[in-house]
């Protein structure tokens, strides 16, 4: 086999990060992990903004910025009429060439399994499991179709946490130990079910798995997670925790590493092996910022005045800004109508706003990532924002006035990073991005609602214990790969052509990151020049959309998991 036929399996694990691995590794409790770190290369990945499944691996399937494939969220938004959540969602079609196609171009044979953003299935040279963001399993998730039944009845694509109604935060999910449970047997099903197909299947030459069971581990069990690696963020506050949940969380982590060496040892020694993340993960943000009310303050945003004695968001604003009342409807008032009262809030806390006499107002992307729109005229329903000059004022002074933010309680500052959307992505999607970006101090979200008492609340009850960080992982290990260990500087824009470097295929001119040329001797390098092909010759894809139904199961799954 020449090295240019290398065999190439990446290992995906969602939201994974070496602030939990690290004291895991330095305590020898990931022998696995170890032994591929010691083999190659390895650091932090640096992931898109925002840190979220969605736009990552949108990026690693298509190579290109977000401003490319247009993926902020998991839906679409109608922009034109002041939608910040979205409605419909996005899926695969949108792509118009993926990692998957030009490597069957290639001619390489591909095992594809549960990959974020995959579904619909494409037809692949080899065979697709599609990920995160297929409605179910009753859908046509598999690639060939004849597979399907070779994966078992016990194959999920992901857990199911759905919370009753609109019940919201922590009550009525299933128990932590249920929960627990219910990751750790996915991934054993995953693994078994993944070594089948390798086992029956024609030899692949590109493998990839995806394991989501970190993701949802950290975001639901952070507070166990650090405590099971010796805590390595002092932020979350000690809770009880139950000694069999530990155990649980323990073990899971054990498994993923015997997982991980499974995978090694099944690819053979001739296969480079390439570990890597989508975000990072830390505790969940201890402040809420309510952006719309510093938009108020800055007299960019207008409320509009109440519309009869039946105006609940009127209400509400009122409410929110009385503290004594606020305490008072609340020892009153059955927890299970607060709660949907919140729901409410959050979805409507556009309906607050006077459109005709506002200027600028927020669309959350990702917790600390946020949108700052401008009520431009011709672009919104309402838009009384002149383009030209007086856009590019009012965004100037949205980035000046965001970079003195500061939290009162901790007196740091609130945004790290504020900037126009063109500073951040290229591409024909930027037009529908938001106008301003505004990157929080993870510390800190961004919140809609109108009816904040003070600019910065404390968030005392996040949903879920751990939320998405910048910094995900990279390791790489190989025959032709160095042995330099860490290595600063990673970007998961630049995974994907260096995976088709590493495969001996010509990177499309659509890729927008860089080969990892660090990870290679120069003598490898001058044998193995990189090679670009022009995009123009490929065939674009044919669009499907989702049933309503399946969108309906979507939706259910998203809001169980805590995203919408
Ligand atoms: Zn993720």
């Amino acid at each position: 086999m020449s090295s240019i036929d290398r065999r190439l399996l990446v290992i995906g694990l969602d939201g994974g990060t070496f602030d939990v691995f690290r004291p895991l590794l330095q305590q020898g409790r990931m022998p696995n992990l170890s032994t591929l770190l010691q083999r190659g290369c390895w650091g932090e990945l640096d992931s898109t903004i925002p840190p979220f499944t969605a736009s990552a691996w949108s990026t690693f399937i298509t190579g290109q910025n977000p401003g490319r494939h247009g993926v902020l969220s998991f839906q679409i938004r109608d922009r034109y009429n002041y939608d910040t959540v979205g409605t419909g969602f996005v899926n695969a079609e949108r792509f118009d060439l993926t990692l998957w196609q030009i490597l069957s171009d290639a001619g390489k044979q591909l095992s594809v399994v549960n990959v974020p953003m995959t579904y619909p299935p494409q037809a692949v040279n080899g065979h697709m499991i599609t990920g995160m963001l297929t409605p179910s399993t009753e859908a046509d998730f598999v690639y060939p179709p004849r597979l399907k039944s070779r994966l078992g009845q016990d194959y999920i694509i992901d857990v199911e946490f759905i919370r009753d109604g609109s019940s919201f935060r922590l009550r009525n999910f299933p128990s932590e130990l249920e929960m627990l449970n219910a990751i750790r047997k996915m991934t054993a099903v995953r693994m078994r079910t993944l070594m089948r197909l390798w086992r029956d299947e024609s030899p692949w030459d590109f493998a990839m798995v995806v394991f989501t069971g970190t993701d949802r581990l950290f975001h639901f069990f952070w507070p166990y997670v650090e405590a099971a690696v010796g805590n390595v963020n002092a932020v979350t506050k000690k809770q009880e925790l139950d000694p069999v949940v530990m155990d649980g969380v323990c073990s899971y982590l054990a498994e993923l590493d015997e997982a991980i060496g499974q995978l090694v040892q099944a690819a053979g020694p001739e296969a480079t092996i390439l570990l890597m993340s989508d975000h990072g993960f830390g505790p969940a943000q201890q402040w809420r910022v309510y952006l719309n009310v510093w938009l108020e303050q800055l007299g960019m945003l207008t409320r509009r005045s109440a519309q009869g004695m039946l105006d609940l968001e009127y209400l509400r604003v009122w409410v929110g800004r009385r503290p004594w009342l606020k305490a008072l409807l609340r020892l009153l008032i059955p927890q299970q109508v607060q709660d949907s009262a919140t729901d409410i809030a959050q979805a409507s806390s556009v309906a607050i706003i006077d459109w005709e006499k506002t200027q600028a107002f927020l669309v959350p992307i990702y917790f600390q990532v946020c949108g700052i729109e401008i009520n431009q005229k011709g672009l919104f329903r309402k838009g009384i924002v002149e383009p030209g000059e007086a856009y590019e004022r009012l965004r100037d002074r949205i980035i000046q006035e965001a970079r003195s933010i500061r939290n009162p309680n901790t007196g740091s500052p609130v945004v790290q990073r504020a900037c126009r959307r063109e500073e951040l992505y290229t591409g024909r999607y930027v037009e529908t991005f938001p106008d301003v970006i505004l990157i929080l101090d993870p510390n800190h979200l961004g919140a809609p609602s109108m009816a904040g008492r003070m600019l910065i609340e404390s968030h005392p009850h996040p949903m879920r214990s751990g939320e998405h960080r910048q910094n995900g992982m990279f390791a790489v290990a190989g025959p032709d790969i160095e042995q330099h260990g860490e290595l600063k500087h990673l970007r998961l824009l630049d995974v994907p052509p260096t995976i088709l470097h590493e495969m001996g295929v010509a990177i499309p001119d659509s890729f927008d990151g860089c080969v990892m040329t660090a990870l290679h001797s120069q003598a490898y390098l001058d044998a193995h020049p990189i090679q670009y092909q022009s995009v123009s010759a490929i065939p674009q894809r044919s669009a499907q959309n989702l049933s309503a139904n399946e969108q309906a199961l979507l939706e259910e799954r998203l809001r169980g998991l805590g995203y919408l």
